[in-house]
């Protein structure tokens, strides 16, 4: 399947089997906001205890957090969103189509880092085993010329981008030929700034209500409350705080799914260091945040790191973990050293201090920030879109499948009785309350088995257990497992057991 066509059947699969909705469908829909379905909503979830669990319940030092979406508006003014929350827009008059002018600049720097692969690609087969790769890329003239005017291009734009030399970016791409994709015309407006934040209005009169914004990020709810979690817990520095929840931005070009939404949820962590070991925890976190995603069992070629050209107002060093979605390698989440920044912008406008006394240092101080902030959303995107299969059977059928990691699987195990009557439906619903103490489990007995195994295969069940006329004598059931489609003769009573060892996320994280 073709790279395009496999996130067409990835967005129709999600909506047949309930896993995604566009918002408001019945009005048309709503641009670039979805709902999560029965079977979403519990992917979604597992996802997000996986990663708490592995982020603070496995962390001594990490404790949780859940504050508010709306925040005093100053929060917003000393983080820098309102001034600085932008991302430069340009509009085609052809097509009418607006873009982000540092996106087209990214895109036309992808193409041809593409360019340079290929060759390298084409190379190493032409030369085998001998092939020295590192020589390659810095010797051939061809993969030069393309790998300099990538970094030419994006320095170019990250110089421009932080002098706010909006000018100059629109400059280059023209100089770059960059043509609108849809219309083909390089008839571009100028380049502007556009704030990403929604506004809003706390109160009952117009004369006495206060604008708001809607959050744009977590991680402002943490730092504001930085003193409140660590007096009343105690933490010593190194210490993180973690946070899951909704987050808003007004995207200026909202496509490609759920990968870019205007409501999305977040999964960040805080971690709280001393000044000057902030980068030594800033590699600590790349590594331990890669190594995380890896566990869930997608192929490590799907994974890359991007370090950044141009770093935020608030950083000192900063990295993306990329996926390759669908549609290419893109950010799934960031690992940014921030600095003190946020901690000291908020000492200064709300007067209080945010300091932590260090009792080996003997010392105050504005403690240092390495921040993971990883889309939920995003994950659950890269999840679906690796687990999706369409794979040929030896009796020449096909079936689709869901390869999703047992332990986050939205249901865990199907039960079904192979006819709907002579006893079977009653014992399969014994052993149906029985496991659901434990697992979300179904019980499902409209149609053929084949058809039902086909229906559990679609949503990632990793189980069946079917119940036959022998379990009335033999008090055994067939399990089956998805991927092998291997069955088994279980009794009922080691069920759980045999379930637990499959689907605890334990065996995930270690
Ligand atoms: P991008 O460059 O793709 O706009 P970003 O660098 O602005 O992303 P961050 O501010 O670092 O993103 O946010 C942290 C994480 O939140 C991202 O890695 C991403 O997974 C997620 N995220 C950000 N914006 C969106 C969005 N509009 N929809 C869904 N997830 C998002």
């Amino acid at each position: 399947m073709n790279q395009d066509d496999l996130f067409k059947k990835v967005i129709a699969h999600a909506k047949e089997y309930g896993f995604i909705f566009q918002s408001s469908e019945i009005y048309d829909g709503l641009s670039a906001v979805y709902d999560y379905g029965q079977n979403g909503v519990e992917l979604k979830k597992n996802l997000r205890d996986y990663w708490w669990k592995a982020m603070v319940q496995m962390h001594e030092n990490i404790v949780g957090l859940d504050t508010a979406i709306f925040m005093h508006p100053t929060t917003w003014k000393a983080s820098g969103h309102v001034d600085a929350f932008n991302d430069p827009l340009i509009d085609n008059k052809d097509s009418k189509k607006r873009y982000r002018a540092d996106v087209l600049l990214e895109d036309y720097a992808e193409k041809l880092r593409q360019k340079a692969e290929k060759e390298i690609a084409k190379a190493k087969k032409r030369f085998g085993d001998d092939f020295d790769e590192a020589m390659y890329r810095e010797t051939n003239p061809r993969v030069r010329k393309y790998l300099d005017e990538v970094d030419a291009t994006l320095q170019r734009m990250a110089r421009s981008l932080e002098a706010g030399d909006l000018n100059d970016v629109k400059a280059l791409i023209e100089e770059k030929g960059i043509a609108c994709p849809v219309s083909g015309s390089k008839n571009w407006t100028d380049v502007r700034q556009f704030n990403l934040m929604f506004g809003t209005q706390m109160g009952s009169t117009a004369e006495g209500a206060s604008t708001l914004y809607l959050r744009p990020e977590t991680a402002q709810g943490i730092f504001v409350n930085f003193l409140n979690v660590q007096k009343t817990g105690r933490m010593k520095i190194p210490f993180g705080i973690a946070q899951t929840g909704k987050a808003f931005r007004n995207e200026i070009v909202a496509r490609q799914f759920i990968f870019r939404q205007r409501e999305f949820e977040q999964m960040e962590m805080q971690f709280f260091v001393r000044p000057g070991e902030e980068l030594k925890w800033y590699e600590y976190w790349k590594e331990a945040r890669m190594k995380w995603h890896q566990s869930l069992g997608m192929d490590e070629s799907y994974y890359r790191f991007h370090d950044h050209e141009k770093l935020a107002h608030y950083a000192n060093a900063a990295a993306d973990i990329e996926f390759k979605f669908p549609f290419g390698f893109k950010e799934l989440e960031g690992i940014h050293s921030r600095t003190d920044f946020d901690l000291k912008a908020h000492e200064e406008h709300s007067g209080k201090k945010l300091q932590f006394f260090d009792p080996e240092l003997g010392k105050n101080y504005v403690p240092y920030v390495v921040e993971t902030s990883i889309g939920l959303d995003r994950l659950f995107l890269a999840v679906l879109s690796y687990a999706l299969q369409e794979e040929k059977l030896e009796d020449g059928s096909s079936r689709t499948v869901l390869r999703i990691p047992a332990p986050i699987a939205p249901v865990k195990a199907a039960i079904l009785p192979l006819l709907k009557k002579d006893g079977l439906p009653e014992i399969s619903r014994e052993i149906l309350n029985e496991l659901r103490f434990d697992f979300n489990v179904q019980y499902d007995e409209k149609d053929a088995i084949g058809k039902r195994y086909r229906r559990h295969d679609a949503i990632g069940t990793p189980f069946c257990i079917t119940v036959d006329h022998d379990t009335k004598e033999d008090h055994c059931v067939t399990l089956r497992e998805r991927d092998s489609m291997q069955q088994e003769r279980v009794p009922i009573d080691s069920l759980k057991s045999r379930l637990l060892e499959s689907l605890s996320m334990s065996t995930l994280i270690k």
